[in-house]
This record gives C-alpha cells, sequence and structure tokens, in this order.
C-alpha cells in the first residue's frame, strides 16, 4: 500500500475527532488493530473482564457480521451507542471499520451514566470513564465517516491524503492541554446548515455551531479547552466571566436546570447574588425556539404593583442538548447588537455537551463520596461498644458533617418528652438541661421533616440562649425515625471553619438516618434482652440473684483467682430451724422472714460481693479478692445483723460456712462442697455461728498428726 501506515492512522484520527465518532478498526480475529478517537465507556467496558463478553457480541461480532452482509451494518450496542460497522480493504487484507460508539439519543446517555452513577458500572473511575464521551443529535457524523471510509477503501492502493478533497486548514490557535471529545458534536437540531461552518480541529473539538468569524472559534476553543479541568460549578462561572470579556456584558448569570424550571446557579454584576427563577417551564417550546433560532427569548422582571422600578429585561439564551433545555445563560440590563446575540446563542449550545458531561462527573463523584462517607459510616457503627453507643453515633455523625457540636435526643415514650444522650462540643448539661427538647427538636420530631438553618436570625427563630455561645447561626435538626416511629433527633450545629449547613449535608444524612435509627433500635432491644436476662438470674422471692448466676460467676472467679493469685471467697448460709418457722407462722411469714434475711445481706455486702438465694432457705455469698480472714469478718458481721433484727414473729438466726480457694480447693465444686462442710460444721457447733473450712482443714489435720 502506498499510505504510509502513519499517515493512514493520521488521517484515521483526524477523521474521527473532526466528526465526533470513534473509528475502530477490526481484524478478521475481532482485534482492535487501530483506534481513533475512542468512547472512553467503550475504553473500560471492553477491557473490563465482566462487561468484555458484553461487548464481544456487539463490537466483538461486527467483523463477521459486515463482512458476511458485505456492506455497512448499523447496531445499538449493550452499552446504547450506536455503530455502523464496513468492511474495509487494506493492501488485500479485510478488515472492518466500526464507526461511531456515540450516542444518539439523549436517553441512552442518561441510562449509561445512571448506571455510571449507581448501576453495575458503578466502578469504573469517573475521571476515566467520562473522559471523551461521544454524543451526536444525528447519526449524519456517522453516515459522513462511512461515506468517507468507503472511498478510502476502494481505493485503498492510492495515497489516501489525496482521495479527499483536502481538510480545511487549521485555524491557529492555542494548544488545547486537556484532550477531551466533551465537545463533540453539535448536539442541538440540525436546522439552517448552511450557518454550520466545519473548520477542520486539531484536536477532539469536532463540528460544532460556530460563529462565522474565525477570531471567535479560536477564542472559544481556547475556553473550551480549559473547561474540562474545571468542576461543573467552577466551568458555569468561568463561562459567564469569558462572555463577559469577550461580549463586554455586565450582568449574566447561568441558570441551572432544576426539574422543571431554570434557577440560578452563578451570578455576575448586578444579577450577582440575586435570586433567579424563570416563571416558564424549562421544556417550554418559546425556549427552544429560540435556541432554534439563533436568539435569545426576552424575559421582563416582575415588578411589585406599587413599585416604581423599571422592569428589567434578562435575555436567556438556553442550553440545549439534544433538543432538550438543560440551563440558560442569561444577560442582563445591557445592549447587545444581532451579531453578539447570535454568537452568544451559538456559543451556548455549543458548549452545552460539555458543560453536561462536567455536570454528570459531579454527579458521579458526589454520589462517589456519598457512597463512601455511608460505607465509613456503617464501619464506625459496627465498632461501637454499647457502653458509650450514645456518645459514638453523635461523634461519628458530627464528623462525618463536620459539626463541632451535636447532640442526639431521645424520645421518652413514657414521659413524651425529648432527652439528651449524648451531646459534644455542648455545654448542656445532659441531667439537668430540659430546655433542649423544648426548641425546634421537638417540632421536627412531630413533623417528621428535618430542619436546616443557614441564619438563624433570618429565619426569624428564637435565637438560642447567650450562654450556649454558638459559633455560627447554622444548624440542622435530622429526625430519626423508624416508618412512623419517632425516636429522637440529632442536632448539629457551628459547622467546622465557620461555614454553613447545606443540601449536601441533609443528602449525607438522609443516606445515614436509617442506619443510625436501627442502631438505636437494636441498643433499646439490647437494653431490654439486658432487663430479661435480669430476671432469668433473679429470684423473684427476694431480689438477690439465683443459683444459676452465681454458679456462673464462681466458676469466672475462681479461673480469675487462680491466674491473679487473688484470694476468693464464699460464704454459705442457712436459715436455723427454719422448718419450725414455717410450721409455726405459716409460709408467708416464712416468706417474709427470707425477704428480710435478704435485704440485711444486701446491705451488709460491699460493692463487688454477689449474694445469691442458693435454694430454700440457704444463700450463697461469692467475696471475690476476699482472704477466708476478711470473708469471716463479712460472715460475722451478718450472723450479728441478723441476730439482731427485728422479724415479725420471732428473732432468726443463721449458721455460716465460710470457704476460700487455696492449694486444696481449686474448682468451684470443691469450694461450694467446702464452703457447705464449713456450714454443716456450724450447725453443729449449735448453729448461728460463723465456720472457716480452712480453720478445719488445719484442725483436721493437727488431728491426725
Ligand atoms: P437447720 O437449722 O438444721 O437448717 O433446720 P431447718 O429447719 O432450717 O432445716 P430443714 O432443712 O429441715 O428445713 C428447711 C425448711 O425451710 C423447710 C421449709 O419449710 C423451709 N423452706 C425452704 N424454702 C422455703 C421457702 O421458700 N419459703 C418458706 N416459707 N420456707 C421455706
Ligand atoms: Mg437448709
Ligand atoms: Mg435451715
Amino acid at each position: 500500500m502506498t499510505s504510509s501506515p502513519k499517515k493512514q492512522s493520521k488521517y484515521l484520527n483526524r477523521l474521527a475527532e473532526e466528526n465526533g465518532v470513534a473509528i475502530s478498526i477490526v481484524d478478521n480475529a475481532s482485534r482492535e488493530v487501530s483506534v481513533s478517537n475512542n468512547n472512553s465507556m467503550c475504553r473500560s467496558l471492553w477491557y473490563s473482564p465482566d462487561f468484555e463478553s458484553a461487548c464481544d457480541k456487539y463490537c466483538g461480532k461486527a467483523f463477521a457480521a459486515a463482512t458476511n452482509a458485505g456492506k455497512t451494518i448499523e447496531y445499538v450496542c449493550h452499552a446504547g451507542l450506536s455503530c455502523k460497522a464496513l468492511p474495509v480493504n487494506d493492501a488485500g487484507k479485510q478488515f472492518v471499520a466500526i464507526v461511531g460508539r456515540t450516542f444518539l439519543r439523549a436517553d441512552s446517555y442518561r441510562n449509561a451514566t445512571e448506571k455510571a452513577i449507581a448501576g453495575e458500572w458503578r466502578r469504573f473511575r469517573p475521571t476515566e470513564f467520562f473522559e471523551n464521551v461521544l454524543m451526536s443529535s444525528t447519526d449524519e457524523n456517522l453516515t459522513k465517516t462511512v461515506q468517507q471510509l468507503e472511498k478510502f477503501s476502494k481505493k485503498a492502493n492510492e495515497d489516501i491524503l489525496e482521495l479527499d478533497r483536502p481538510l480545511p486548514k487549521v485555524i491557529s490557535e492555542p494548544a488545547l492541554e486537556v484532550k477531551s471529545s466533551a465537545e463533540t458534536t453539535d448536539l442541538t437540531q440540525n436546522f439552517n446548515k448552511e450557518k454550520y461552518k466545519t473548520t477542520g480541529p486539531s484536536t477532539s473539538t469536532a463540528i460544532i455551531k460556530q460563529p462565522d468569524d474565525s477570531r471567535e472559534v479560536s477564542a472559544w476553543r481556547s475556553l473550551f479547552g480549559s473547561l474540562m479541568k474545571l468542576e461543573y460549578r467552577e466551568a458555569c462561572s468561568s463561562i459567564l466571566d469569558f462572555l463577559s470579556k469577550r461580549y463586554d456584558l455586565d450582568s449574566l448569570i447561568w441558570l441551572e436546570r432544576r426539574d422543571d424550571r431554570l434557577e440560578g446557579l452563578v451570578s455576575l454584576g448586578t444579577l450577582a447574588g440575586k435570586s433567579v427563577k424563570i416563571g416558564m417551564a424549562a421544556n417550554n417550546e418559546r425556549l427552544r425556539d429560540a435556541a432554534r433560532l439563533d436568539t435569545p427569548l426576552e424575559l421582563r422582571e416582575r415588578v411589585a404593583d406599587k413599585s416604581d422600578a423599571k422592569p428589567q429585561t434578562l435575555s436567556i439564551f438556553p442550553v440545549t442538548i439534544g433538543g432538550e433545555v438543560r440551563g440558560a445563560i442569561g444577560v442582563g440590563y445591557s445592549s447587545m447588537d444581532a451579531a453578539a446575540k447570535r454568537n452568544i446563542s451559538r456559543f451556548a449550545q455549543t458548549v452545552a455537551s460539555q458543560l453536561e458531561i462536567l455536570r454528570l462527573r459531579d454527579e458521579v463523584s458526589e454520589r462517589d463520596w456519598l457512597a463512601r462517607a455511608v460505607i465509613r459510616f456503617n464501619e464506625s457503627l459496627k465498632n461501637i461498644d454499647t457502653d458509650d453507643f450514645w456518645l459514638r453515633i453523635t461523634q461519628i455523625s458530627a464528623e462525618l458533617l463536620g459539626a463541632e457540636r451535636a447532640s442526639i435526643l431521645i424520645q421518652n415514650e413514657k414521659s413524651n418528652t425529648l432527652r439528651a444522650k449524648a451531646s459534644i462540643g455542648s455545654r448542656i448539661n445532659l441531667v439537668t438541661e430540659e430546655r433542649v427538647g423544648d426548641r425546634v427538636s421537638s417540632v421536627v420530631l412531630a413533623s417528621g421533616n428535618p430542619v436546616i438553618v443557614s441564619n438563624l436570625q433570618r429565619v426569624g427563630m428564637r435565637s438560642a440562649p447567650v450562654n450556649w455561645s454558638y459559633k455560627t447561626s447554622s444548624f440542622i435538626i435530622y429526625p430519626i425515625l423508624i416508618g412512623s416511629r419517632k425516636m429522637g433527633v440529632l442536632n448539629f450545629t457551628d459547622k467546622a471553619g465557620g461555614n454553613v449547613f447545606t443540601e449536601r449535608d441533609l443528602e449525607l444524612l438522609r443516606a445515614i438516618a436509617p442506619q443510625i435509627a436501627v442502631a438505636i433500635d437494636r441498643t433499646a432491644l439490647k437494653d431490654k434482652a439486658g432487663e430479661y436476662e435480669q430476671l432469668s438470674v433473679t429470684d423473684t422471692l427476694t431480689g438477690l440473684l439465683n443459683r444459676r448466676y452465681i454458679e456462673e460467676r464462681l466458676t469466672e472467679e475462681v479461673v480469675r483467682s487462680k491466674r491473679h493469685r487473688f484470694p476468693v471467697s464464699m460464704l454459705m448460709l442457712d436459715v436455723d430451724n427454719f422448718k419450725s418457722y414455717n410450721d409455726s407462722f405459716g409460709h408467708p411469714a416464712g416468706d417474709a422472714a427470707l425477704k428480710i434475711v435478704a435485704d440485711i445481706l444486701n446491705e451488709a455486702l460491699r460493692a463487688d460481693d454477689v449474694a445469691a438465694r442458693y435454694g430454700g432457705e440457704e444463700f450463697a455469698i461469692l467475696l471475690p479478692q476476699t482472704s477466708s480472714e476478711e470473708a469471716a469478718q463479712i460472715a460475722e458481721r451478718i450472723r450479728r445483723r441478723i441476730e439482731s433484727a427485728e422479724f415479725p414473729k420471732r428473732r432468726v438466726t443463721v449458721s455460716i460456712g465460710i470457704a476460700s480457694c487455696s492449694a486444696h480447693i481449686g474448682t468451684p465444686k470443691d469450694l461450694v462442697s467446702a464452703a457447705d462442710v464449713a456450714l454443716y460444721e456450724a450447725k453443729n457447733n449449735g448453729r448461728n455461728n460463723v465456720q472457716i473450712f480452712g480453720n478445719l482443714e488445719n484442725s483436721l489435720n493437727e488431728n491426725i498428726h
């Protein structure tokens, strides 16, 4: 072949870029031998193990399909991209050129971005995935590219660069640093074609609705080149700046489509800081016509009836994508000649697709950020200890929101009041501060709707007492709900850096609030379960712990005692002659007496000691970190207190046996048996006395030796 591969690829690149399409040349094994101006989405998808097979069904089959058909075939792939594939011949070798990979319909594009934002493509990094998205409003560019490639194929033996009419001369322009085809094709309607001039760009910039003046083109290009480096909002600002300088305009506003209305996003000059909303629907015919006719829609400012002010006009230049109004540039209080109006109108439509990509890129990273924040929050939630649950949950949410002060108020179902469970950075005294609930929180909880206030004074709300000393007057109160159950509210104030809370903070809370609600509910359930557990280890008559509990604790304490060489002792206590008490005064009187014994035990013991009803009129007392001598003192104190206590029917006495862990007593069972032996000894000793197993042991030993 006569044309060098280098020339060939240069030609393909230029053809692809000029037409805003991708051109992929595949061989008979469906290998991509060259690709020009590829759609970045294709690049990500085709090389990912999970989507490769989906791509295989389309671009992967293009070679077979086009060569079998012997002509150009068309398809829309799984990603919603439109392609044409045609057999091409190069030096006698068969290839297929896949042309397009562009979104021809706004809904396919939106579908794809939705997948990238929240669906199966979210794994791809937005910056790469959206780096070079191709869009067109008609398939005219695809057809044109195909026709040029057909010519190329037929005359493959000649120098391709001489085949076509020479490409238009490139206008000298500043180099574009960011390669992106966000600035792809004209997405607006293809009416009035004679106005379009297809100057050949040297970069991926493609056919755009351009002004007649080439100086304009070069000025626009340098702006477009810089836009892709910016975030959406910055890009809008930068566009206003550019227009203001270029067309000598004083007041400019970027209007953004929200739902179905156009609202001011950023503004310049006299319009700066003004809240502007356009009264008509964004898809209004008049707005679309304005774009079509390259003239602004002139709107009159609404002036209050009694005002003397002369209504101002705002010239609206719609920013359209696929005929749909996505936003608008508003020019106020300035005079523009017809040429300027036409230029600005074309400019608005030319910049549209690039901005749409920036907007979506922002949206993707925003959702990404949100998803990451939620994951982090859930991780922290998992690690929360039940002990400091309330404090931690307040801390974690405050950190996420960048709030220096936060508190959590929980609704007490019985008293129907809000009570602060935890607070950070606040001077609220959790126990005594009741006022917190009086304020907006209870209203928020009742309504179930969050409140975000950027300036307390401005809303005319009673401002906080001076001693609360808030740094800022911006706050958020967010209700915690499970279904219709109103659990409490989270309060945040003093956003770090003196900033105000925004919709973004609410968005974050919206994402984490359900997790918070569930965590709170779970904690509440656990507390309840704790109560049940308490019940199952409590003796109902005396309110002491029961035998099941003390046996478990005994096991733990014996292990601890061995490991740390702590002493541990236990008392076994039995009411003397209790059978006769019952027989004389009846069982209920016996119960009452047992209750009094239990109360005395409770009073006589230290915090760490554990008293349990072991069975019948028998009690066991565990004395951690207590030697047998100390235990004897405690036992003696108990014995005396009971002996001298006033019982309704008659005097009651107890006998107590003491045992401690030692070289010979190393298991809970041994300990209980030893205490039992000592108790038996106390009974034998005439009752109403205390016996220590050790002494017994010693005396036994003494007797033996
Ligand atoms: P000792 O001094 O030898 O311990 O004599 P005792 O009469 O206390 O001994 P015994 O084991 O023969 O009797 C225990 C009595 O305690 C039997 C029962 O009437 C009484 N008793 C056990 N559990 C309860 C209870 O829950 N309530 C009442 N009212 N009496 C109980
Ligand atoms: Mg007994
Ligand atoms: Mg007894």
